[in-house]
């Protein structure tokens, strides 16, 4: 489970129960008198209402990868936005065959149903797109209303005044609402899966980099385990304090040596982590230039780091789950590590040693 992953079988199976219930709203309505007309306005509302039960199930039981709204997979999204525009246009199709328009200018409230789902999942620009399209759908429903000739102006004028708010009102308290949740969301998964000192990633925030970014499948993938040598006797010597300066220091010179070709993390105390996207002999390129580069004889407090790397090839990383390839490549970078450690300190070994 991801840190802030929305429950996902629940808003499948609510979701599929709200298509579901959309579907017998338009069922109802062919009974009765302001429904659609006998002929192909029927066929037209048996039609959306019939199409429910298969898109229903479906939504039920496909997985979506739906985490939070601002993380949501490509498919996710995709699903999201079909669903809205299914949704709306399926509404829409049954309101204009309505002989009653007032009583489909009052359907148009079950646009507030769709409206509630956008306004949390899809992308704003579809959000806008449905507030728009159903603005435009109400009023042109509004207008048919009017030329019914049943109400006076200003009695239509109100039931699209009502009609608006209602396909909207709940939406736009939503959108807000949910954006401030959102934010405040982001702030604890951030604070979550970061090290507040240096700024990196931390253990638990490289795991959920890798679900969302390791595709272990694609390509080899490597991994390299620094450790600070002595870091103890640096804060023995020097105090806590100037400790964590070093650390801030080889947190910002491992940025700098590697900009965007490594993700890189703390993943303990003065143990940092890099994945890169590379395979054994390049990633113990990349330890040997790190090596060098937190090394420097002029700093107040000289570093010197051992480096352990290790490489998952494609065959051994394809079909795999992305944590456990992390887990297992950092496992043996790790051992490698350890090894630098036995043969003195400030160097690097790659695993199998
Ligand atoms: P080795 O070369 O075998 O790695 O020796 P070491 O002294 O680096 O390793 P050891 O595991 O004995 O000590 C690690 C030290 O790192 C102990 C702990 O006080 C220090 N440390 C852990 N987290 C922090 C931190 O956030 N700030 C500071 N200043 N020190 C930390
Ligand atoms: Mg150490
Ligand atoms: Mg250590």
């Amino acid at each position: 489970m991801t840190l802030v992953e929305v429950p996902e079988r629940f808003i499948r199976r609510t979701t599929a129960l709200l298509v579901l219930c959309i579907g017998a709203i338009g069922l109802v309505t062919t009974f009765t008198a302001e429904g659609p007309h006998p002929g192909w306005q029927r066929v037209v509302v048996t039609a959306v209402c019939a199409s429910t039960i298969p898109v229903g199930l479906f939504v039920a039981w496909t997985p979506l990868h739906l985490r939070w709204r601002r993380q949501l997979s490509r498919r996710g999204q995709l699903f999201t936005v079909a669903f809205v525009v299914y949704a709306d246009v399926g509404i829409g199709a049954v309101l204009l065959t309505f002989a009653d328009r007032e009583g489909a200018l009052y359907g148009t409230a079950l646009f507030a149903v769709v409206g509630v789902y956008a306004g949390y999942f899809a992308p704003r620009r579809y959000v806008t797109a449905h507030v728009v399209g159903t603005s435009v759908f109400i009023t042109v429903m509004a207008w048919l209303t009017w030329r019914q000739g049943q109400h006076d102006a200003a009695g239509v004028l109100a039931r699209w005044m009502v009609s608006m708010l209602s396909a909207n009102c709940a939406l736009g308290i939503l959108r807000n609402f949910t954006s401030r949740v959102q934010d405040a969301l982001d702030a604890q998964f951030e604070d979550a899966t970061h090290d507040p000192l240096t700024g990196l990633l931390n253990r638990r925030g490289l795991d959920s980099w890798a679900e969302r970014a390791l595709d272990p499948a694609m390509r080899p993938v490597g991994f390299v385990i620094l450790d600070l040598d002595n870091f103890k006797s640096i804060n023995d010597e020097y105090g806590h304090e100037a400790g964590d300066r070093v650390l801030v220091l080889v947190a910002s010179r491992l940025r700098n040596t590697l900009g965007d070709d490594a993700t890189i993390a703390r993943t303990g105390g003065e143990e940092f982590a890099l994945v890169l996207a590379a395979d054994l002999d390049h990633c113990t390129r990349v330890a040997h230039a790190v090596r060098v580069a937190l090394h420097d004889e002029d700093d107040d407090i000289p570093v010197t780091v051992s480096a352990g790397v290790s490489a998952l090839a494609t065959t051994e990383t394809g079909h795999r789950d992305p944590v456990d390839a992390l887990k297992d490549g950092l496992r043996r970078a790790d051992v490698a590590m350890f090894e630098a450690k036995d043969a003195g300190r400030n160097q690097v070994r790659a695993f199998p040693g």
